[in-house]
């Protein structure tokens, strides 16, 4: 029988790999994993947790203003991005050395270098030409930001550097209409830099409930962003006093700089995927089935790198099962569906299940609820923001398919309406719940009446698609 020097090896020390690395030694396996940049991966180190720190301090902007209409004075407070990049930094790295310390404490070989496959079972880590051999290899390579060809590419970034900025610029164009470009566009903004958010489609926020798009594209001009759809940046130059986009539709903006946020590509290349004969699919992710298993019998991955649901959570939920199927003898399928997202503008929004749009291509009769409305907080802080509630129902089972929320702790109160909606909870259960009052959520509980369409004309019509972007 042929030995090899490890049951698994883990390539990728981010979410995935360290949860699927860990529950494999637990079940006794004899694991090694490497890890080329930071253990913690994307979500840790260049992801979430950071993003989430800027946008904890880019809010603090709205409570001092708030405050002045509940009686506050002296409320002008000055704000210093080296502190908050340096308190930030201290804090990734503490967290990535708890990551590391969680791999050893569970017995893992921690490894910091790059490995690649030379066949199925064999890996090289360099630096120092590191040979090693596994019965199973687990790929949890992640992914990367992806730049448009053009001319001055150079000159921009993306969300990586956009963490390390040594200063604020004046002036950001922000590139994009998915969550990242919308939330760094939120936190530049906040802050201060006169923020443009470019995003070639007709609409921010691609995917989501077309209300919930409508609703915070009004809320980011509200607040200053300036919203720009249908045309993308042909040209960047770089002059004396910062960037020059031209963009496609003949205008030219200025900007200090020019921050990219048009999507992430799965990290396969150069890793010997070719070598040990594992298939890729159409967007470069790793082909998979639902076990997590590539096209090489002994080769899985999971994570960003397979591209399906690309999001921590996602990607922890799919190395544990991958652990408990392989090692624990426990077949574990992942259930992508009714993953609940969030997107940590401000205002921010929260989402589970079917959007209005795409339940109407799967039931023959929807229901809809829906409010907008001013939260209490408002009404003294005088801040002209409107929260937005609402739920998509099956008119026949009467079951809550979707639940799409928009204003302050929409992402909080989204976590636990996707429980109710994976138990199947129809319209009369929320209705039967008792709201907790006074706050934002009780209106999930307390909308009576269904949604009419107002009725259309084409006037109308034209007025509305005119105002979807400017
Ligand atoms: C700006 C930003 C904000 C985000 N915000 C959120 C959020 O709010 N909520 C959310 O759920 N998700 C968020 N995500 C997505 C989330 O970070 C990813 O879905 C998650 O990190 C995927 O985990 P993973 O294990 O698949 O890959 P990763 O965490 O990317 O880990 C892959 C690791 O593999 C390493 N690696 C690659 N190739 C090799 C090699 N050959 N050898 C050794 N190591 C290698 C990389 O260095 C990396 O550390 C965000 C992402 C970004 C970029």
């Amino acid at each position: 029988m042929t030995t090899y020097d490890y049951d698994l090896f883990v390539v990728g020390g981010g979410s995935g790999g360290v949860r699927a690395a860990r529950v494999a030694a637990g079940y006794g396996a004899k694991v090694a994993l490497a890890e080329e940049y930071r253990f913690g991966g994307t979500c840790v180190i260049r992801g979430c947790i950071p993003k989430k720190l800027l946008v904890y301090a880019s809010r603090f902007r709205d409570d001092f203003e708030d405050a002045i209409g509940f009686g506050w004075s002296d409320t002008a407070a000055k704000f210093h991005w080296p502190t908050l990049i340096a308190n930030k930094d201290a804090e990734i790295t503490r967290l990535e050395g708890i990551y590391r310390s969680l791999l050893e404490k569970a017995g893992v070989r921690a490894m910091t270098g790059r490995a690649e496959l030379v066949d199925n079972n064999t890996l090289i880590v360099q630096p120092g030409n590191r040979r090693v051999t596994a019965r199973i290899v687990l790929i949890a390579t992640g992914g990367r930001p992806v730049l448009t060809e053009i001319p001055g590419i150079g000159h921009a970034i993306t969300s990586n550097e956009a963490f390390h900025l040594d200063q604020l610029p004046a002036s950001m164009i922000v590139v994009g209409g998915g969550y990242i470009a919308i939330e760094f566009a939120c936190i530049f903004q906040a802050f201060g830099v006169a923020t443009t958010l470019l995003y070639r489609g007709p609409k921010i926020l691609r995917g989501f409930d077309e209300d919930l798009r409508d609703a915070l594209t009004a809320e980011l001009t509200k607040r200053g962003i300036d919203v720009v759809c249908g045309t993308e940046i042909a040209k960047i130059d770089k002059g004396w006093t910062g960037l020059k986009a031209e963009l496609t539709d003949g205008r030219s903006v200025n900007a200090g700089q020019i921050m990219y946020a048009t999507g992430r590509r799965p990290n396969t290349a150069g890793i010997g995927l070719e070598a040990a004969g594992v298939r890729l699919g159409e967007s470069g992710q790793i082909a998979v089935d639902a076990y997590s298993r590539a096209s090489a019998a002994n080769i899985y991955a999971i994570g960003d790198v397979t591209n399906r649901v690309n999001l921590t959570p996602v990607a922890i939920r799919e190395g544990h099962a991958f652990a408990d199927s392989v090692f624990g003898n426990r077949p574990t399928l992942v259930d992508h569906e009714l993953v609940p997202t969030a997107v940590f503008s401000t205002p921010e929004v929260g989402t589970v299940g079917l959007t209005e749009h795409s339940a109407r291509q799967r039931y023959a009769k929807l229901d809809i609820y829906k409010a907008r409305f001013r939260p209490l907080k408002h009404t003294l802080s005088g801040r002209d923001e409107r929260m937005l509630m609402k739920l998509v129902v099956d008119g026949e089972s009467d079951r809550v398919l979707g639940c799409h929320v928009l204003g302050p702790d929409a992402a909080e109160i989204v976590q636990v309406a996707a429980i109710a909606l994976r138990l199947k909870a129809t319209k009369a259960d929320f209705d039967a719940t008792m709201a907790l009052h006074p706050t934002v959520a009780e209106e999930l509980v307390t909308m009576r009446e269904k949604w009419q369409p107002p009725v259309e004309t084409a006037g109308a019509k034209a007025a509305e698609q005119e105002a979807d972007c400017r």
